[in-house]
């Protein structure tokens, strides 16, 4: 059910059988010049509407601007700062709990550390107050496919797995022409140009894509995302 599309009076009616809400956290972000800057929207909503088609419950709409660092200087990318991110979650949190929302997962596309703080922090913040509370980004499970799917490549932001999972969801927004991107090691240094860690914008060989590849990480994140959510919240 999508809560944008319940009235006033059915929303309050669904509250009171305590179901779970879930509340996806996309993203603006550039992806390398072969995947949509909406790819860390379009993976956690896909797992979202396949989970809560599983386990039953509330989609709240996406929260779609995340915080970002490595890619704040690309086109397209529109960051917002770890405080607004940490507020905002905090706010749509305590309104949940207002509302009488007693369980809430949330699922973030991207996988960003300072974003996942920020998240994180607000998270902790209502589980004091109450709230029963999940936090995942969908690329940590994602990721438990690495060595199956990326066959001992590195890996990384717009590589194979993303693009392999877009190429699933989103087929027309992946474009044909892909290429390699690689890593630079920034030997601990916090630098203005955080970006030419990814000199070719994305990081992984995009050639290797495709989308079985994304079936197969998509279903995987699916049903574990599925299991992770009865053992937590159900009996
Ligand atoms: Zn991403």
């Amino acid at each position: 059910m999508r809560m944008d599309e319940m009235s006033s009076a059915a929303f309050a009616e669904a509250v009171k059988k305590d179901p779970l809400v879930f509340l996806p956290i996309g993203a603006m972000e550039a992806h390398g010049p072969h995947l949509p800057l909406g790819t860390d929207t379009f993976q956690p909503e896909f797992v979202v509407n396949a989970v809560c088609e599983n386990v039953g419950g509330i989609i709240a709409p996406t929260i779609n601007y995340g915080q970002h660092s490595s890619t704040r200087n690309f086109p397209g990318t529109i960051d917002i700062s770890f405080d607004t991110l940490r507020s905002l979650v905090m706010d749509i949190l305590d309104a949940f709990q207002r509302n009488g929302v007693g369980k809430v997962v949330i699922v973030s596309g991207h996988l960003g550390s300072v974003h996942r703080a920020a998240i994180k922090l607000a998270c902790e913040r209502a589980a004091r107050q109450g709230l029963k509370v999940m936090f995942l980004s969908d690329y940590e499970l994602a990721y438990l496919k690495k060595t199956e799917v990326c066959e001992g490549m590195p890996d990384g932001h717009g590589g194979i797995i993303e693009t392999s999972r877009i190429m699933d969801i989103r087929p027309d927004l992946v474009s044909s022409e892909r290429t390699e991107g690689g890593f630079v090691d920034m030997r601990f240094m916090v630098r203005a140009d955080a970006e030419s860690c990814l000199p070719q914008g994305f990081g992984g060989d995009a050639r290797k894509a495709c989308k079985e590849k994304g079936r197969l990480v998509n279903q995987f994140v699916v049903d574990t995302l599925t299991d992770l959510v009865r053992k937590n919240f159900e009996g």
